[in-house]
């Protein structure tokens, strides 16, 4: 006899892995099926995010900025540092272990939430069935009342610079370097471009980013795309706009790089190259030839605002769905998912997603960019505060930055918020809770900030939208 569930979650990533914990703390028996496999051969839920993305990008992120600084800024502070030097084996295996650590943990969340964790393959049949092919290959037969698709993307590969595994590689690849490659070419200024990029620009490569768009940051501020130029320029990373790639070989020990830029075609030589032009949904073997479910042009599942699929009690969630390509966003999409499910009301505010680039100084917005404020129509006001006037900022030698607030002329409504800065990732939080509750520029200027703090930027900013900035000149 087939085993049966009341939910069948397909991908336990961030997306996939939430919905399960949720649809089971609605008291129903669910199983949540993974077929991930690490370079060791093991099994591990976590999807993308916790094996070969958000969490070892960070891992890096924090161990090559700490490098960083010590060699760049301990002598400001009066602390000597001259023989600094960097264990690449060993951060390496920093990372794995606080890998290893989150992935080991959703293994005991599933446990304690008695969500059956299954390793293997997963397959939509038609009448909400799921074929279920373990790693013996022994194929079971799932009944589902309800099925959640979360099977995530993959990176996109480039026809003219095939992923080799060792000198052209994607982001993962890019996390496993065993050496710093003395030249590294990045292709995509993406957020993988730049956080990658700034792990081996810090740790000693000569890395040079090309980027097909002419703008940087196209999707950011304009201001604050501008400042993150600036600031990541002047670490040395070599970002050139323009560039579209035409061709990428290997040849020995070197990758040579083709690309044309507005004074035409241009060749580059380096030791590594790493290809961040986006990730694609992944769907593959997921349906069989009656599962119904509809994908778009580019792949993604066809969804509603509820990510409904239009197959009854069928729902998808994550990044093989519409919308940006974050964790947080799969992980919200899988609550609601759930409790849609249980039969609660629930939706995503996709209009208040944070997005964090965990570049330095760091990069955090949510809400509407000032250009898309004013294609809008909207009046609007702006105030902005830079962090060189902070004296948290000062006190932490990390001054570079600001935050800037886009408000409603007429309600003065919070509208979009824009940070580049120090812990700019944190700091959007305050900013994203108060867009949820709708609150008013005067809201922050009337909330008490504790001082000395990175977060009095933001009052500040607040008040400077009113021309009643206290510690910096109003415009
Ligand atoms: P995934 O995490 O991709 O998980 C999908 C899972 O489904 C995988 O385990 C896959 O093996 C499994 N699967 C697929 N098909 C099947 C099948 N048929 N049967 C069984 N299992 C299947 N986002 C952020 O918000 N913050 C960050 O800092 C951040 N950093 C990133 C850094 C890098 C280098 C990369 C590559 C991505 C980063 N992201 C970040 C994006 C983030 O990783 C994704 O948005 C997130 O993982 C999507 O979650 P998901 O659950 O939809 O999919
Ligand atoms: P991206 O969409 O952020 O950037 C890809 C960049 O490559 C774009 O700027 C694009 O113009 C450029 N590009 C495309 N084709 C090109 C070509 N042929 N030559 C040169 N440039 C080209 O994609 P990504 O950096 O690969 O990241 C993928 C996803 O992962 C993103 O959607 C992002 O949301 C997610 N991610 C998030 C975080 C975070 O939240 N901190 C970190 C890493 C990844």
């Amino acid at each position: 006899m087939s085993r049966s569930f009341d939910v069948v979650v397909i991908g336990a990533g961030p997306a996939g892995y939430i919905a399960a914990i949720r649809a089971s703390q609605h008291g129903m028996t669910v199983a949540c099926i993974d077929e991930w496999q690490n370079r060791d051969g093991k099994n591990a839920f976590g999807g993308t995010c916790l094996n070969a993305g958000c969490i070892p990008s960070k891992a890096l992120l924090e161990s090559s900025e700490l490098y960083h600084r010590a060699g760049h800024e301990f002598g400001k502070h009066g602390i000597s540092a001259n023989e600094v030097s960097m264990d690449i084996a060993k951060m390496q295996k920093r990372k794995a272990s606080i890998v290893r650590q989150l992935t080991g943990g959703i293994a005991g969340l599933f446990k304690a939430a008695k969500v059956e964790g299954l390793t293997g393959h997963g397959k939509l049949l038609g009448g909400r069935k799921v074929e279920f092919t373990p790693s013996d290959g022994k194929v079971e037969v799932l009944d589902a009342r309800y099925v959640i698709l979360a099977t995530g993307s993959t990176p996109i590969e480039l026809k003219i610079a095939k992923f080799d595994g060792d000198r052209i590689v994607d982001s993962w690849g890019a996390l496993d370097f065993d050496a710093v490659p003395e030249t590294l070419g990045v292709v995509g200024a993406g957020v993988i471009g730049l956080e990658l990029g700034s792990v081996w620009n810090r740790l000693g490569s000569k890395v040079v980013i090309l980027e097909a768009m002419d703008d940087f940051l196209f999707m950011a501020d304009r201001q604050l795309a501008k400042e993150a130029h600036k600031h990541l320029k002047g670490q040395g990373l070599d970002i050139r706009l323009g560039a579209a790639v035409t061709a990428a070989k290997v040849s020995g020990k070197k990758v040579k790089v083709d690309y044309k830029d507005k004074d035409g075609e241009q060749a580059l030589e380096v030791d590594k190259l790493v290809v961040a032009v986006g990730r694609r949904p992944f769907t593959e073997g997921l349906f069989a030839d009656d599962a119904g479910v509809q994908t778009d042009e580019r792949g993604f599942i066809v969804v509603d605002e509820e990510c409904r699929t239009g197959v009854k009690n069928v729902f998808a969630i994550g990044d093989c769905v519409r919308g940006p390509m974050l964790a947080h966003k799969g992980s919200e999409e899988g609550v609601m998912a759930a409790d849609l499910i249980a039969g609660e009301v629930a939706e995503v505010n996709y209009g208040v997603i944070p997005s964090v680039i965990y570049t330095s100084p760091e990069i955090a917005w949510v809400g509407k960019t000032e250009e898309e404020v004013k294609a809008s129509g909207t009046a609007y006001k702006t105030g902005s505060f830079p962090f060189a006037a902070s004296g948290r900022a000062k006190a932490m030698e990390q001054t570079d930055g600001m935050v800037k607030i886009v408000s409603a002329q007429d309600d003065d409504e919070i509208l979009g918020v824009h940070i580049i800065g120090p812990m700019a990732g944190e700091l959007i939080s305050e900013m994203v809770l108060a867009m949820e509750f709708q609150a008013s520029t005067e809201d922050i200027q009337r909330t008490v900030h504790a001082h000395p703090s990175l977060a009095e930027a933001i009052h500040e900013a607040a008040l400077a939208v009113d021309n009643r900035a206290l510690n910096y000149p109003n415009k």
